[in-house]
């Protein structure tokens, strides 16, 4: 086993082919026994229901090697449960919890080639999705589906330390009240291209969604959750039935509170509350956070007192604990990391 020729430390967030994927089939009610193979392409019909319908779901988590080593995963049976709970909203069969952490396991070991060096900033993404393959034409779910997982190794989110962003109040709206704003499906990423592009050319790096109801709360941007920290450090995150529960923020409260010691609370957070937090900064995968700034209302500035130099101190330390949990310097929660062996 040799590590791929590749320069980690430059490595973007785009895709590179690596040399195996996982796939699992659904077809006659059950999923067969699943391999590792090399193919990358898919074919399927012209009629397939994911090109008609969209009837896809998928999941994003990263292997990364620790200090001492080893090549872990974080949290994958949260993953699991995340993909059950799209699946069984888009009706779609469940791929059980187990064989999907094992898959991931599998994907990764095939790969270990490609799982970045420590101490680079770069991870191996991985990405576990599942969609309707057979002809469908009068709208129903798919009977045949397939599950796959690839990896592709990426970079650093940010090179050069993370620099805070600015952000609008987006006029567009990411999800219903009752809708699918909640699992993570493709359907929810292919209505937010126009709105991301819109910001982008208006010079903003993302856009904050407002409940779509009474425009009056914060939910989420396309792809993280928010996080606030109050000028008297209690951190606080949005509660809202249409946002997707982000497992890196559902970490991050966490560790807030039995690592950190601060409060912590999950509720509504009204947008003209905005101007009252001291710090910003978005979760995911891909960032762990991204500290925010300045959130522009309309032409009306908010600006948060951590400023746009740096993040703020508070999310700098819950970045710090929550990747040092992961890198393996800090000691983890009972099952956090998955050790790929
Ligand atoms: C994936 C995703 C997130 C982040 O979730 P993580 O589990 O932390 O990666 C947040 N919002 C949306 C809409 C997402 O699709």
């Amino acid at each position: 086993m040799a590590k791929k020729n590749i320069d980690w430390g430059n490595l973007s967030f785009g895709y590179i082919k690596t040399d195996k994927r996982y796939v699992s089939n659904y077809s006659d009610g059950k999923w067969d026994d699943g391999a590792i193979i090399e193919d990358d392409m898919i074919t399927m019909s012209e009629c397939a229901c994911v090109l008609q319908y969209a009837q896809t779901i998928f999941e994003g988590l990263k292997a990364y090697t620790t200090e001492d080593g080893r090549i872990v995963i974080f949290r994958p049976d949260l993953n699991a449960e995340r993909l059950a709970n799209s699946s069984r909203r888009m009706e779609m069969p469940v791929f059980p919890e187990d064989r999907f952490v094992d898959a991931v396991a599998q994907t990764v070991k095939a790969n270990a080639d490609y799982v970045p060096p420590y101490g680079t900033g770069a991870t191996l993404y991985v990405r576990p999705y599942m969609f309707g393959i057979n002809p469908v034409i009068g709208v129903k779910p798919a009977d045949d589906f397939q599950f796959r997982v690839f990896t592709t190794p990426v970079g650093p989110y940010f090179k050069g330390g993370a620099k805070p962003i600015t952000i609008k109040i987006s006029d567009f709206d990411r999800a219903a009240p009752h809708g699918t704003g909640n699992i993570k499906a493709g359907l929810n990423y292919a209505m937010s291209l126009h709105a991301i592009v819109t910001a982008h050319n208006e010079g903003f790096a993302e856009n904050m969604y407002l409940d779509a109801q009474t425009r009056t709360k914060v939910e989420e941007t396309g792809g993280a959750n928010f996080l606030f920290i109050t000028k008297d450090n209690k951190v606080v995150t949005p509660k809202s039935n249409s946002i997707l529960p982000s497992i890196t923020r559902r970490s991050l409260m966490y560790v807030a509170k039995e690592y950190l010691g601060l409060e912590v609370e999950e509720r509504e957070v009204y947008l003209e509350e905005l101007g009252d937090f001291a710090e910003c900064g978005l979760c995911g995968t891909a960032a762990v956070i991204s500290p925010v700034g300045k959130i522009v209302d309309h032409g009306k500035e908010i600006c948060f007192p951590s400023g746009m130099e740096k993040m703020g101190p508070t999310t700098q330390k819950l970045y710090d604990t929550l990747t040092g949990i992961q890198m393996g310097r800090i000691e983890a929660p009972e099952g956090w990391i998955k050790v790929i062996e």
